[in-house]
């Protein structure tokens, strides 16, 4: 079916960008998005408009921040106020000690936090309080987990020749001392470790991998493997943090890390990220042994935006996340049964507020599975989309919020089966 959906302003913006800003994005996989990187002037609650004055149903929600939505009023009366008084001070404010309390007081192992900017920093903060706290150098990941894009971390080519740089630029030497494992397979976890790994690190949901769970059993058997190795354990949490439960994932799963990272939605849409755990480890931060930087730690506006998160979270919890829950599986079951027997049949794992849709397959239960799906498939399907007034990531994670409406759920219904037509035989 044509749909009109004039996309100029978009375009002839992301030509002007491209001029003087690197790729026309400020995150490369914005440069992915189909048939041209959307500019977007307003977003509100579940819905943003671009500069041609498009409306979408978002569920890409700014790659997973936005819990609450786009521009909750408790966020705009917390972050107007604060900024009304300053914006950072560089230096301690009250609201610092208020946020470190509201995080140990919801996520289960926190007991003692460290704030930075962005999940790819604490990510790093947290391998170093690791290291230092072992006295030991290796970091242990999983295929298909993403931390972030710093060197050490940010991995491809898992084949035979082992790990790789994932990008351009990057320093092979800082590799060196990352080792690869087969997610929920104990075996692979067990035969890395030795008495030179300071840390492992997972996604206890590996939702960049595909919202891919592990058994109950792995999760416990690696935490205890883990600790009898003497390693730290730590959860990033960066996406399932505030969002599978208040408590996250180890809320939720019952099974407590050493240290924690939280990014994404503590902040509902501000840059701030923790490490959050044991005291006894954090201790190395507490006394000075590890060095932790940055101007914009703990600002005034983004800590401000974290507690507004908190305290509503808490406010509508528990009943909110059964909500989220029920929006994404009403989400997922809709771009599954419509697109089943088409030419863009979607598989979509899922957990409490969050989704990863796959093209071309029908089924996705470990990471070997999304390697046979069709990335380019699903890009184009997203670009369809979004001529029928739906926003969703390139890639496939789909987000909801507290926002989300059973209307904006019908009228999703219906934009995917109009999407969908020209893909039936
Ligand atoms: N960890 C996980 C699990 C993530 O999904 C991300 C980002 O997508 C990061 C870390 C990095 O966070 P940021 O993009 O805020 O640096």
């Amino acid at each position: 079916m044509y749909v009109r959906h004039d996309l100029s302003g978009s375009t002839s913006y992301f030509k002007r960008a491209s001029r003087h800003l690197a790729r026309g994005v400020s995150s490369g996989i914005r440069a992915e998005q189909l048939p041209v990187p959307v500019a977007f002037s307003r977003g509100s609650g579940s819905a943003l408009w671009d500069v041609d004055g498009n409306r979408y149903v978002d569920y890409a929600l700014a790659y997973g921040p936005l819990i609450l939505g786009h521009s909750p009023d408790a966020l705009v009366a917390a972050v107007s106020e604060q900024l009304r008084r300053g914006s950072t001070f560089g230096a301690n404010h009250p609201l610092e000690a208020e946020l470190a309390e509201a995080i140990c007081r919801t996520v289960p192992s926190a007991e003692m936090c460290a704030f930075s900017s962005t999940g790819t920093e604490a990510v790093q903060v947290a391998l170093r309080i690791a290291r230092a706290a072992t006295g030991r150098r290796k970091v242990i990941k999983f295929l298909g987990h993403y931390h972030g894009w710093i060197d050490n971390v940010n991995l491809a080519s898992y084949g035979e020749t082992g790990p790789a740089p994932g990008s351009g630029g990057q320093d092979p030497a800082a590799m060196s001392s990352t080792v690869v494992c087969d997610w929920n397979d104990i075996g692979s976890l067990r035969s890395a470790l030795d008495g030179d790994v300071a840390a492992v690190l997972m996604e206890p949901v590996n939702v960049d991998g595909g919202c891919l769970h592990a058994t109950d059993e792995y999760l416990r058997a690696a935490a205890a493997l883990v600790r009898h190795n003497g390693s730290v354990l730590i959860f990033d949490e960066v996406i399932t943090g505030y969002r599978v439960s208040l408590g996250g994932a180890q809320e939720k799963l019952g099974v407590q890390p050493d240290l924690t990272v939280l990014g994404k939605a503590l902040g509902g849409g501000f840059p701030i990220s923790a490490v959050a755990g044991r005291a006894d480890i954090m201790a190395v931060v507490a006394d000075a042994r590890v060095a932790h930087a940055g101007t914009y730690n703990g600002s005034a506006v983004a800590v401000a935006a974290a507690l507004a998160v908190i305290t509503e979270l808490e406010r509508i919890a528990p009943e909110v996340y059964h909500r989220l829950d029920k929006l994404i599986g009403r989400l997922a079951g809709i771009l599954e049964e419509t697109t089943k027997g088409t030419r863009v049949p979607l598989a979509v794992r899922r957990d409490t507020g969050v989704g990863h849709a796959f093209a071309g397959v029908t089924t996705v239960e470990r990471y070997a599975d999304t390697l046979e799906a069709d990335i380019e498939l699903y890009r184009r399907f997203t670009a369809d989309l979004l001529a029928h007034g739906i926003h969703l990531m390139p890639k496939g994670i789909l987000y909801v919020s507290t926002a989300h409406t059973d209307a904006d759920l019908d009228f999703t219904a219906d934009a995917i089966e109009a999407a969908v037509r020209r893909y039936r035989n």
